[in-house]
């Protein structure tokens, strides 16, 4: 039997709400009707002029990240950073005090931050911390009660690195189909050098992506973000978006960013972090303060310390900041290394095998 509509277990009343008529786009016409200035304001350097309200859903950026993604048009939502995606789906899917979402701890915190928010509860079935961190498709499965609307899946993980077979994610969002959405969070996956899920997403409507132009890009000044879906998901997320959620400037600068020698300069610089990754993580491997340095597939790398307190310490000493993650379930030996410029890590490697604080 064929799953119903992805949308069949959308929030009823969002389903209903009229979305706002934001102001006609028609840059042809001067515009009179959007009680705009009809002035720049001094040092305004974007190319459209910040007087004006930018275009909502920009026709050319959702084109050309349409074709960054190998996406029709009508499956690409563009958000504020992933983390409006995220707030959106949360919105849409997950009414208060009923609805759930599922994670896979340690994961990236904003799915769970966002259903709180919304007032839906957080399930946690952990990721397999024996296993390297392998996704628990039967607890997943065995879990996953009417009320959950949302299944994470982040790949590569934030903060453990590993990249999740895509074997098991197509399995799973065949099971979840007509259940729950699946929701898989490939922020860093140009640093894993494995291909999209969203090429499966005509077979898999259940399947929602979330690309981000954050990381690989190096935008996250910009926040912009993808959604990738089946349209009728799109179509009812289109509804509920803030009309003008991409501020001028990002649109701009994200433009310019998908311009083709851009694009081959991105690819260069995944390829370096790429060769850093493995450098770095050969170093720390040696290093004797270190107990373990956990394979990754992004730009970080999860590292478990004698004395990680310490090990922090002497990374601040050095003028470098690292993330302290061991208030995550399992990790309380942990702390996560973002890959650098080559001198960064040169510096990381030698403060923390000096592990000595200057007094
Ligand atoms: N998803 C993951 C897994 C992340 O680690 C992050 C940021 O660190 C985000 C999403 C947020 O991305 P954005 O900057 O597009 O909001």
């Amino acid at each position: 039997m064929n799953a119903p509509s992805p949308t069949s277990i959308a929030r009823p009343d969002i389903l209903s709400v009229d979305p706002y008529e934001h102001a006609v786009w028609d840059p042809t016409l001067e515009r009179l009707h959007a009680n705009e200035l009809p002035w720049r304001g001094s040092g305004d350097i974007s190319a459209a002029g910040l007087n004006r309200y930018p275009e909502p859903q920009p026709q050319e950026l959702v084109m050309q990240l349409a074709a960054l993604y190998e996406q029709p048009r009508a499956n690409v939502l563009v958000t504020r950073g992933s983390d409006e995606a995220i707030d959106l789906l949360t919105r849409a899917f997950c009414r208060a005090g009923v609805d759930q979402v599922l994670v896979c701890p340690p994961t990236f915190g904003m799915y769970a931050v966002a259903a709180r928010i919304q007032g839906a509860a957080v399930l946690r079935v952990p990721l397999l911390q024996a296993r390297g961190f392998e996704f628990d498709v039967a607890g997943v499965l065995a879990a996953c009660t009417p009320t959950v609307k949302l299944v994470y899946v982040c790949t590569p993980n934030n903060p453990t690195g590993n990249l999740i077979p895509e074997a098991t994610i197509l399995h799973l969002a065949q099971q979840l189909a007509g259940r729950a959405l699946l929701v898989v969070d490939e922020a860093y996956i140009e640093f894993a050098g494995a291909p999209s899920v969203a090429r499966h997403l005509a077979a898999h409507p259940w399947l929602v992506v979330l690309r981000t132009l954050s990381k690989a890009h190096g935008l996250a000044g910009a926040r912009c973000g993808v959604v990738l879906a089946h349209g009728e998901i799109i179509a009812l997320l289109r509804r509920i978006v803030e009309p003008y959620n991409l501020a001028q400037l990002s649109i701009e600068a994200v433009l310019r960013a998908l311009q083709p020698m851009a694009l081959a300069i991105t690819r260069e610089r995944v390829a370096l972090i790429q060769g850093e990754r493995a450098q770095l993580a050969e170093a720390l491997g040696r290093n004797e303060a270190v107990t373990r340095v956990w394979p990754s597939a992004a730009n970080f790398l999860l590292v478990e310390f004698k004395d990680p307190q310490r090990a922090f310490e002497c990374a601040r000493a050095a003028g470098l900041l690292v993330r302290d993650v061991r208030r995550q379930p399992g990790l309380d030996q942990a702390l996560r290394l973002t890959v650098g410029t080559p001198e960064q890590n040169q510096r990381l490697i030698a403060a923390l095998s000096a592990q000595e604080v200057p007094s």
